[in-house]
């Protein structure tokens, strides 16, 4: 009766965190099948898998921008069969838009965006046949908000939410649960590769207003904000676990008690401006302020620590 999961993106960060958790379940409830696009950089994850490897987790070809190894490798399963998706594959981009070109742009959507309809366009017919099945998908807080200089890997990001928003309410008169998964900043090779591309961005087409503030304030202040905010893969691992073992998973789940209080602001107004706002002055209002904000967060970091519990999981136990 073990149900069959299956994960993009596995060589690194939360997929693999992802892949190992999953497989390591104490009551063995779960057949991983971990994918990744390159099978030789599948090394961190066979030692992290340890006896699992061959057991409950197998590790599979597959590249979200290719249909055919998508169809490939679903078809490599016992029956299709797959009760638990998680689409975590991703990349980011960061820098102006002046210094990024059209081509870039569209590599984050096909595999941020389209990577995600490309599996559904596989796995749901089959779902729906069931009318069993979990779509997860590891979007992000910029899921819901825009962060400076992440204007197309957040529009990527909507596009997954509005994407999925949509299909849920079909979901539904299938029996097929969606749910949305938006971590924070999580410490992965995702933050090191960003960072690194940022830093080589060529700011010659940008005007010195926006180079400096993407050199002077976006990067510099980069690392303080995985170092104050970052949550680890397997936090997020351990959060997606929870949701994919509820008997009513929720469509959204934010990891990060600390960034609640910035999401919140986008619900608290209409007109969008208080979000906008509040960011504009913890950037540029300014260095004050943002330290301020900082150790504002870092307080809440330390109260959060004591208090990581998913509520609807504690209601599910009383
Ligand atoms: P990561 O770079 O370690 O992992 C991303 C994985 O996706 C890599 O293993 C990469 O090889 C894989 N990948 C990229 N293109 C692929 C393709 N075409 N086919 C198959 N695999 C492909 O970074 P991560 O932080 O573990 O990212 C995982 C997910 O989490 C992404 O969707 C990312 O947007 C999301 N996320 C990350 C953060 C963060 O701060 N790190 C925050 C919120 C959400």
């Amino acid at each position: 009766n073990q149900k069959v999961v299956l994960i993009t993106g596995c060589s690194s960060g939360i997929g693999l965190a992802l892949a190992a958790r999953i497989a390591k379940d104490e009551k063995k409830r779960f057949m991983v099948y971990a994918t990744m696009r390159n099978l030789g950089k599948g090394e961190a994850l066979v030692e992290a898998a340890g006896r699992t490897l061959g057991r409950t987790l197998e590790i599979k070809q597959l590249d979200v921008c290719d249909e055919v190894s998508i169809k490939a490798c679903v078809d490599s399963l016992p029956e299709r069969r797959v009760d638990i998706l998680i689409s975590n594959a991703g990349m980011g981009l960061i820098g102006p838009i002046e210094c990024q070109s059209i081509d870039e742009m569209k590599t984050v959507m096909d595999t941020n965006f389209f990577g995600l309809v490309r599996l559904l366009k596989e796995i749901l017919p089959d779902m729906k046949r069931r009318k069993k099945g979990h779509i997860v998908v590891i979007s992000s807080v910029m899921g819901i908000q825009g962060i400076l200089f992440n204007d197309v890997y957040a529009a990527s990001k909507f596009a997954v939410e509005g994407f999925c928003e949509s299909l849920a309410v079909q979901a539904l008169r299938f029996n097929l649960n969606i749910s949305l998964i938006e971590p924070g900043p999580v410490i992965t090779e995702f933050e090191r590769k960003v960072y690194e591309e940022g830093m080589k961005t060529d700011l010659s087409k940008a005007d010195k207003v926006t180079a400096d503030m993407f050199t002077n304030i976006y990067l510099k202040n980069y690392s303080q904000i995985f170092d104050t905010l970052g949550q680890t893969p397997e936090d997020i691992a351990e959060h997606t676990c929870k949701i994919i073992t509820m008997d009513d998973p929720p469509f959204r789940h934010q990891t990060n008690t600390l960034y609640t209080p910035m999401t919140t602001l986008k619900y608290a107004d209409p007109n969008g401006d208080l979000p906008i706002d509040t960011f504009y002055k913890m950037v540029f209002e300014h260095d004050k302020v943002f330290n301020t904000s900082l150790n504002f967060l870092k307080l809440l970091r330390w109260r959060s620590r004591k208090s990581f519990t998913l509520e609807k999981t504690e209601k599910d136990k009383n």
